[in-house]
């Protein structure tokens, strides 16, 4: 079958095994088909990749692919090689040698599919070899790199428009991207001058993941319990600095966990071993800071743990959206601790300002910044579905209900919290409205550091009022009356808590109610011991065979030098496991199975399956 004949679900089939597209996908490859320029923005793990790549393979000649890391094409590159598909990349991994030899054969008509990096674009001798091939279409991956909105701005990503317009036959441009905000879509549009495009962007929902919030006195205590339920399952751990990284890796290993990390503070070397480790799930545990993860395909990420919250909301959905991208159930879990917000306003602060800002487009930023810091932790607080906050801050619409995290899974009674808001508010008002969150919370609980007693808080008519209340209901009190619209947090670099009209009233004896978590009696945790994401799986497939699968598959990894997962996915091998296919023709209908797959592995599988 030649790319003429062949359909867009014919290519599905055959090179991806898959007999149909995901929500959003075919309108994007129509689209490009049609010779439409396109942008498509779509969630981490709705498959982006196969709406460049599927047209690809039927549009006449060469599809340009410029990606932002090296790992990421790479990660792709092998994926297509491994389905048949004829494909290279060009970056700074290869030697002088190799690189001429991949142009060469580009030039040669010998690959459908090029990665490139956009610092390659302007060379010389990429140049030269491109005016010698038809180049059907220029495709962007991660495309608000190009965005200085976005925090993974790459200058070389603005130079990619001047690379198109040399070219001598404009070819479909199209971009592909998982970050919603409106800015960023308009600098895509603008900065790639996308002609009459066609834009896509699907709900931002991943049903199968599972939300969690959790505000533990002990955060390590709380993440050695979660990791022991979910032994054998591979899991990500982020945490803010690279100080808290160490703590929490060097701790798992000690209790025998399978635990690497990542940040910016190791070598290269390392950085890489350590990656390659967790991919080609020799770890099962990456401890990290938010420095790693962009460029990361595993797909059986089981869980992602935050052991600090983030800085906003956007780093927030695409760290944790990196679990179960295989469409798995997966969970995302969140330890709050007052300390957080501490750290990131810190962070914000030393923040340098994007190249060439004036003053005051800097002070601008960190402003939206500090903006985006409360909003994450407006999350932390919200008694309201989870999954809910963050589609409402894409400016989606949920359902106010998901039943899938932890809000919509926890009984809430209202408490009469009328007391603690009148000593806080009272509070705020006799210190004439000088002071942020945590003066006013140590304040309130009688307190006696350095801080308190400097600033002569002890004098505070308030002063060890809820001395009996836990500094963490006071914030947890406190950020609902901000919420709420009862007390007000300025903007400011040091924000501070101002009354409104609202305040007044609850001190004249409005009453203040709020909901809170019911108490769960203790046996009730007992019983639910086995937490595994898969726990759903163990029950509805035969997972001894799943384990015998996945035996198969790292041995064939390790034989191809390839992660686990390209072989085929988790859900894949749950699919076998369910269908049990006892031919080909049987184990070409399971989702993920195409026909060169079929060649390489169908038989081991079948062979193991029926043993
Ligand atoms: P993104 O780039 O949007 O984050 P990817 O392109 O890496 O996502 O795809 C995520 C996963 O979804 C991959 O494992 C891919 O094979 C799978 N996938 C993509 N399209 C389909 C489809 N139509 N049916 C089933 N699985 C799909
Ligand atoms: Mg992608």
């Amino acid at each position: 079958m030649t790319g003429k004949d062949m359909t867009k679900l014919e290519a599905l089939k055959r090179y991806f095994g898959y007999d149909s597209f995901r929500p959003g996908q075919e309108m994007l490859v129509d689209s490009i088909l049609e010779g439409r320029d396109t942008l498509g923005v779509m969630p981490t793990g709705a498959g982006k990749s196969l709406c460049y790549q599927i047209p690809a393979l039927l549009l006449p000649g060469i599809t340009l692919v410029i990606s932002p890391l090296i790992s990421l094409m790479k990660d792709q590159v092998t994926t297509l090689n491994q389905a048949g598909i004829h494909a290279a990349y060009l970056n700074s991994s290869l030697t002088a040698g190799q690189f001429q030899t991949a142009l060469r054969n580009m030039q040669n008509g010998q690959y459908k599919i090029v990665y490139v990096a956009p610092e390659r674009l302007l060379t010389e001798s990429f140049l030269a070899a491109v005016q010698r091939i038809e180049i059907s279409m220029v495709s962007v991956d991660e495309a608000h790199c190009i965005s200085q909105w976005g925090q993974d701005f790459r200058p070389s990503y603005l130079r990619i428009g001047e690379f198109v317009d040399g070219l001598k036959k404009r070819p479909v441009l199209s971009a592909f991207t998982a970050t919603a905000t409106k800015e960023v879509r308009e600098d895509i549009l603008a900065l790639l001058d996308l002609r009459d495009p066609v834009t896509l962007t699907t709900g931002f929902d991943r049903k199968n993941l599972k939300f969690i919030v959790r505000h533990p006195g002990d955060k390590m205590r709380t993440l050695l319990a979660y990791v022991k339920e979910h032994e054998d399952e591979c899991g990500i751990i982020y945490c803010l600095t690279r100080k808290t990284v160490e703590e929490v890796c060097s701790r798992l290993q000690q209790e025998g966990y399978a635990a690497t990390r990542y940040h910016a503070g190791l070598s290269d070397g390392e950085r890489k071993q350590n990656q390659e480790d967790f991919i080609f799930d020799q770890r099962q545990i990456m401890v990290a800071t938010n420095a790693f993860g962009m460029g990361i395909d595993k797909s059986n990420v089981r869980y992602v743990v935050h052991y600090n919250m983030p800085k906003n909301i956007e780093s927030y959905y695409q760290e944790a959206g990196r679990a179960g991208r295989d469409g798995l159930p997966s969970e995302c879990i969140l330890l709050y601790g007052g300390q957080d917000v501490v750290t990131n306003q810190f962070l914000i602060d030393q923040m340098e300002p994007p190249e060439g800002a004036d003053t005051q487009t800097a002070a601008l930023i960190k402003e939206r910044e500090r903006e985006r810091l409360r909003k994450m932790t407006f999350y932390c607080f919200t008694h309201d579905c989870l999954r809910d906050y963050i589609l409402r801050y894409f400016g989606e619409y949920g359902e106010n209900y998901c039943g899938n995290c932890s809000n919509c899974l926890t009984q809430f009674e209202d408490r009469d919290v009328t007391d603690i808001a009148q000593a806080i508010l009272g509070c705020v008002k006799a210190c004439r409205w000088r002071y942020g969150m945590t003066m006013i919370a140590d304040t309130v609980h009688g307190s006696k550091n350095a801080k308190i007693l400097r600033a002569g808080m002890e004098e505070n008519p308030y002063y060890g009022k809820c001395d009996k209340v836990p500094v963490y209901q006071l914030r947890q009190v406190m950020n609902y009356l901000v919420m709420r619209g009862y007390i007000l947090l300025t903007d400011d670099e040091y924000p501070v808590l101002q009354l409104n009209s609202r305040s007044e009233a609850v001190l004249d004896g409005e009453r203040v109610t709020m909901k809170v978590a019911k108490e769960q009696p203790k046996t009730a945790e007992k019983k639910t011991k086995k937490k595994k994401a898969t726990a759903q799986l163990e029950s509805e497939i035969d997972y001894g065979l799943f384990e015998k699968l996945r035996a198969l598959r790292l041995e064939i990894a390790k034989r191809e030098k390839v992660p686990p997962y390209i072989v085929f996915s988790d859900k894949t091998l749950v699919h076998m496991c369910s269908a049990k296919p006892a031919n080909r023709e049987e184990m070409m209908r399971v989702p993920g199975v195409g026909e060169m797959k079929y060649q390489k592995y169908g038989e081991a599988f079948l062979k193991c399956i029926n043993s």
